[in-house]
């Protein structure tokens, strides 16, 4: 059975990185893993669909299980990606999508060096702070205290291996899907079709 392939998108919050991720689960079907959090729940958040909501002390235990493939503390909450979930989908040849931040990307690339790595980002700093006054549900405090983060997490962009700018919302998801199909036909992720084709080619040229 072909391995599936772990797809990580990150991306500064207010880049709309969360709208692209639901509607590429929506138009291609790929698995999105749901990931674990001692966050509360915001308004509208459902335990098993946003997030499995946990106290810190049934994540903390998770960690000591080797629950997570990967986890972080994430401004005052710890988040992490349920092993399970990943391993089970990734056996069955399915494509799955992390939605994390950059120093859990960074995690994953070196445990799984095939995932690809994709940073959504506004085209500028300045369409960023607009976006983020336009949902009108942060205080300027919040997201002054977001800009700054998402000045943090620029020094990670070079760690991806794509960047797909959301100024036009189709264009982005078209170009984030482009990526993950163009990545199925690289050559370091066809060993074993070449190996067969070899071998193939080596019995008729016997025969
Ligand atoms: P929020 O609290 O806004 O839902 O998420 C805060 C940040 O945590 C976002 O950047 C989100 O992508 C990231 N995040 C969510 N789940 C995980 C996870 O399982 N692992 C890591 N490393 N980051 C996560």
């Amino acid at each position: 059975m072909s391995k599936g392939k772990l797809v990580v998108l990150s991306g500064f919050s207010g880049a709309g990185k969360g709208t692209v991720v639901k509607q590429l689960i929506e138009k291609y079907g790929y698995s999105l893993s749901v990931s674990a959090t001692t966050r509360a729940p915001r308004e509208g958040e459902v335990d098993g669909r946003e997030y499995y909501f946990k106290t810190t002390d049934e994540f903390l235990s998770l960690v000591d299980y080797n629950g997570f493939i990967e986890w972080t503390k994430y401004v005052d909450n710890y988040y992490g990606t349920p092993r399970k979930f990943v391993e089970d989908e990734l056996a069955a040849g399915n494509t799955v999508i992390l939605e994390i931040e950059v120093k859990g990307a960074q995690n994953i690339k070196e445990q799984y060096p095939d995932a690809v790595l994709i940073f959504i980002t506004t085209k500028d700093a300045v369409t960023l702070r607009e976006r983020l006054k336009k949902r009108g549900t942060e205080t300027d405090e919040v997201i002054g205290k977001r800009i700054s983060r998402a000045s943090e997490e620029s020094a990670y962009m070079n760690n991806y291996d794509y960047i797909v700018i959301n100024d036009d919302l189709e264009e982005c998801i078209n170009n984030v899907q482009s990526i993950i199909i163009s990545d199925k036909f690289k050559i370091s992720n066809s060993n074993d079709f070449i190996t067969e084709i070899q071998k193939g080619l080596a019995e008729e040229a016997s025969k």
